[in-house]
């Protein structure tokens, strides 16, 4: 069959992109490697595999943004939704499902459409026409070696050196300051948290005994990015060197004593809203319940809600802020699209979200119209501003859905965080009704 577009990757955001341009009406090819190649964490040939945990986290759309997306996406007709809803199993109030059920359902929705045709290859070329790259973190190398010779860029695959990441307005401000060290440039750049000796000494320890999450076989020879090293791996080199690191004091005078305290913990803003920090130099493979517990015993951290966790796992993904336009085309070559975790959103259902989010934009264009960009009000347009502009390139790094990825709200005073849930998703239902009409 000729195609209208050319489809890489059959995963969560390939599957979703390939069904809705079929919907669309448009000829599909899609090339899923396993069945003639596997990949280290895949087990079945099924489209949508779920690599890990069956859930796809809160499905509560009144006050949890994975809720909120999750609903956005059902909104807009999602395959993999559908799928999910149809193959769920109780999980309280996550959407968790029979792992199995949901990629067979996947499978037999895409495999059988009509107009799209699944081939079991593997594809090591970018190709000439228009097409979705939707390969994932496990992307087969030498198409990796394609992306990296038409984006210039170094390295594709590297650890996820994820440091953890505060949500701003829970930073106790009357233990922590904004200062850089010798204040150097602007005075809002850094928020300290102080640390006396004996606090310092029970943090070192608590790193050291915590919990940790094992490397895989596989993950073996895939270097660090930026040289990142986990925290706990510094501070068992010596009880001074995270002092001495990331961890240093001097410089940062503590406006309650007015002295460089012991050690100091930083955090920089994460993003263009400054609504998100993160902790500067802590990426880590401390367990998540670990890390919540001992990052709270940080001072001025001590009610931190965290965005998103430290973690460090093997990862494929470009530096879309860099080298994304804002229709998600390769800036150098914009016949190619990028969908899924590859772009650097993180989790199963971001990925199916940019999948479809690519899908409607390349649909768009081949009907020779132009799709305004989501809100970035809205779960799916926080998604698509994270990684076509939100983030700063040069620490660019993924991302799971957050209510932090959007504007703030504003006139609303002092408002309990139950309530300011609630007016986020409703600004949200809001945004995303008026672009559903406008992008109809
Ligand atoms: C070990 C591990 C554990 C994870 N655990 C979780 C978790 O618990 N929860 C969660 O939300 N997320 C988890 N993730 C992230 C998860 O991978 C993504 O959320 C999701 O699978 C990404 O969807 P995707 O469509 O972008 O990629 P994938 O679902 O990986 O799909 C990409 C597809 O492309 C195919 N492919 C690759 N290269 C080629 C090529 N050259 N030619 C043809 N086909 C190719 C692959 O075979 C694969 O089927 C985990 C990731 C890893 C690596």
């Amino acid at each position: 069959m000729t195609h209208d577009i050319h489809i890489i990757g059959g995963g969560l955001a390939g599957s979703e992109a390939a069904w809705q341009m079929a919907e669309a009406g448009y000829r599909v090819r899609l090339s899923e490697m396993r069945g003639v190649e596997g990949t280290p964490a895949h087990k079945t040939d099924d489209l949508a595999e779920l690599v890990c945990s069956n859930s796809f986290r809160s499905d509560d759309a009144e006050s949890n943004a994975v809720g909120l997306l999750h609903a956005e996406l059902r909104q807009m007709g999602s395959l993999i939704m559908a799928c999910a809803d149809k193959h769920r199993v109780p999980a309280g109030s996550a959407l968790a499902v029979d792992r199995d059920g949901f990629s067979a359902a996947v499978t037999s929705a895409v495999a059988g459409h009509e107009r799209i045709e699944l081939v079991r290859e593997r594809v090591d070329g970018l190709p000439q026409g228009p097409a979705i790259i939707a390969t994932g973190p496990l992307t087969a190398s030498a198409l990796a070696q394609s992306i990296l010779a038409e984006t210039g860029e170094e390295q594709l695959a590297f650890f996820d050196a994820l440091a953890p990441i505060v949500h701003r307005d829970t930073i106790d401000m009357d233990v922590a300051w904004f200062q850089s060290r010798w204040n150097k440039g602007e005075g809002k750049d850094y928020i300290n948290c102080p640390m006396n000796k004996d606090e310092y000494l029970a943090f070192i320890d608590a790193l050291l005994a915590g919990e940790k999450t094992a490397f895989k076989d596989w993950e073996a020879d895939t270097p660090y990015f930026d040289g990142c090293m986990p925290i706990e791996v510094m501070a068992e080199r010596g009880v001074d060197t995270l002092r001495h690191g990331p961890m240093k004091p001097v410089g940062l005078d503590d406006p309650r004593t007015g002295r460089w305290p012991y050690a100091v913990v930083q955090l920089r803003q994460d993003n263009a809203l400054g609504t998100l920090w993160n902790i500067v130099g802590f990426q880590t493979k401390l367990k998540h319940a670990e890390q919540v517990r001992v990052f709270r015993t940080i001072p001025g951290l001590e009610k931190a809600e965290f965005a998103r966790l430290g973690g460090l796992h093997r990862n494929t993904f470009i530096n879309s802020p860099r080298l994304l336009d804002g229709e998600l085309r390769l800036k150098s070559a914009p016949n190619i699209r990028f969908a899924g975790q590859i772009t650097g959103c993180e989790g199963y259902i971001e990925s199916a979200a940019v999948g479809l989010l690519a899908s409607r934009f390349a649909a768009a264009e081949l009907a020779g119209r132009t799709m305004p960009r989501p809100p970035v009000e809205t779960a799916l347009g926080a998604l698509h501003n994270h990684i076509t502009g939100g983030a700063e390139a040069e620490t660019f790094q993924p991302m799971n859905v957050n209510f932090g990825l959007m504007p703030p709200l504003t006139g609303i005073g002092r408002t309990k965080k139950a309530d300011r849930k609630l007016l986020y998703t409703a600004r949200a239902r809001e945004k995303l009704a008026g672009w559903l009409e406008s992008a109809a």
